[in-house]
Formats: structure tokens, sequence, C-alpha cells
């Protein structure tokens, strides 16, 4: 009997997960199908509902889903819990909501950038479901300095708070993007992250053009496309610069390893992804 999996969000038209889980599970020689469905935040939870099925292996969850489905599973591993997002459910007897959002980034920074966020001073743009995971690993590799940076920055202090838990030794920081002092905190970062979703899709810029670093470490998490404008201008700056993704590939692998227990080729879902991405024209906003 062929198995399911599926990627939801809403928006879920540009999604590369169907490409690069298919090009997986063909690999693997699993039959498997993934597909992207369009829900809904009024569709949800029946959507949540109705995955409990025998033939349903486990879905991703992207935006604007991932804190909304917390709530709707059975139990939360430990990064889902931390962070309050969910990008994998793992259908079984029970439905359970995992984070592999935290491990992707990990893995893409200590792959491809071939560094971690030890004693690194980061700036964050984004407090979304995607930069909760990025706070987190900040937090929980060390950094010595997270400032949260969000266009509304309430949505910032209250990340911070939720992992309260895990600061260690870190200072945090919350702000607006448009706060005065956002200069001075990239102005001292040794690595910038942007997890807003802006430059998705379009030439739009999270910063101040002027602010872009001349050095260290840029990390745009939007994949497409591959070389967003804040890439392109930091690097031409001189910075180090890592896009999207690797991000995407790694946390794709680790969902596919908790609905299979089988680890899956990355090259395979990355070559998979490169393709996917030549063949889409960068639409613009
Ligand atoms: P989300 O939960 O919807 O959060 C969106 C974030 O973008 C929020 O911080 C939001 O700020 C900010 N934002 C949206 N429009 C903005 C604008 N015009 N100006 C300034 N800030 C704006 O989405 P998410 O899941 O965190 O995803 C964020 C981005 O990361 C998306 O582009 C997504 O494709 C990408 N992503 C990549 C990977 C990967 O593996 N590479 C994984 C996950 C996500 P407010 O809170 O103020 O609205």
């Amino acid at each position: 009997m062929t198995k399911h999996a599926y990627v939801i969000g809403c928006p879920i038209g540009h999604s590369l997960s169907p490409v690069i889980h298919n090009a997986a599970f063909a690999a693997c020689a699993l039959d498997v199908r993934y597909e992207a469905v369009e829900v809904t935040p009024g569709e949800l939870a029946d959507w949540a509902r109705e995955a409990r099925r025998p033939d349903v292996v486990g879905f991703n969850v992207t935006v604007p889903h991932k804190e909304a489905m917390a709530p709707l599973v059975d139990a939360l591993d430990s990064d889902a819990g931390l962070t309050g997002a969910v990008n994998t459910v793992i259908v079984g007897p029970m439905l359970v909501g995992a984070n592999t959002d935290a491990v992707g980034f990990r893995r893409s920074l200590a792959i491809e950038a071939g560094c971690s966020l030890r004693g690194q001073h980061v700036v964050l743009l984004g407090a979304g479901g995607a930069a909760r995971a990025i706070a987190l690993v900040a937090l929980q590799d060390g950094a010595a300095s997270l400032v949260v940076a969000n266009r509304h920055a309430d949505r910032a202090a209250r990340l911070l708070h939720d992992l309260e838990a895990v600061r260690g030794a870190s200072s945090t920081r919350a702000m607006a993007l448009n706060d005065a002092s956002l200069a001075e905190a990239v102005a001292g970062a040794t690595v910038l992250v942007n997890a807003t979703s802006v430059g998705l899709r379009s030439d739009g810029m999270p910063i101040d053009p002027a602010l872009v670093p001349a050095s260290g470490l840029v990390v745009d998490i939007v994949y497409n496309p591959p070389e967003t404008a804040l890439l392109r201008s930091a690097s031409a700056r001189g910075a180090l610069t890592l896009g999207g993704l690797g991000m995407l590939v790694y946390q794709a692998a680790a969902a596919f390893k908790l609905w299979t227990g089988v680890s899956p080729p990355v090259d395979v879902m990355r070559g998979a992804a490169e393709r996917a991405l030549r063949e889409t024209e960068p639409a613009k906003e």
C-alpha cells in the first residue's frame, strides 16, 4: 500500500519539500508519496484530526502554522516543546510534534560554514517559527549574546521570554527592526541571521542596506532566490555568507529519518532542490 506524507501551509505552491522528499523516497525505494496541501488557519484543527490515518507517515508544517500546530498534537519532542513551534508531525497511534529546523540550521552552519554559534555575538532578524529554532540553537550552543529584532518588537520579547529556561550565560535583548540601536547591535555582531520572510522571491532587504556588515558571517535562511539581496550585499562588502538551502535540506533529512527510521541521501535531496530552484523564475513582490 502506498503511504503518504504532506507539507501543509498557506500559501504552499512554492514549497520545495515535495521534490526534496520524493527524490529521497525514490532513492531509498520507499513507496511513499509526498504532496503539498494548502490548509488555511481555519482548516488546521480539522486537517490535523483527519491526518490520523494508517496510510499517513507524517507531515511537515510551514508558514503560518508552526506555532498553531503545537497544541493540536498529543506530544512534543524536546525542540518543539522549547520553541513552541512544530515543523514536523509523526503520525502513529499518537500525533507527535517535532522541530527539525533547529537541527537543520545547526548542521548547515557546521557543514557549510564550518562553525557554530558558541561564543558568537548573534543578531537574529525575525521572531516567527523559524527564528524560534535559530534562537534555540544560539542559546543551547552558548552564543555570547543574542539580539532578536522583529517588525513587531513584542513578538521578539515573547520569543526570548519563552526561551528563558535555555538562556545559560548568553546576554539577550529584544528590539524592533526599526529601533535606532539596531545599527550598533549589527555593527557588533559576528553572525547576522535573517529569519524574516523579507527577500523571499523578491529583492527586499530586512535591514537598511547601509547596515549590512562587511565582516563576520551573514546567514539568510530564505532560499528562494538562493542568493538574496542581503547576501549579495554582504558578500560584496566582504562578509562570509550562507544561504538557506542547506538548512532546508538538513531539516528535511531529519524529518525523513523521524518518519521512516532511514537516513536519506542528503546529496540527492539537495540536487533535487537545486534543480527545482533553477526551474523557478523568481517572481518579484
Ligand atoms: P513566520 O512564522 O510567518 O514569521 C515571519 C517573520 O517574518 C516574522 O518575524 C515577521 O515579522 C517577519 N516579516 C514578515 N513580513 C515582514 C516585513 N514586510 N517586514 C519585516 N518583517 C517581516 O515564518 P517562518 O516560518 O518563521 O519563516 C520565515 C522565513 O524563513 C520564510 O521566508 C521561510 O521561507 C524561511 N524558512 C526557511 C527555512 C529553511 O530551512 N531554510 C526554514 C523555515 C523557514 P512580524 O512578527 O512582525 O510579523
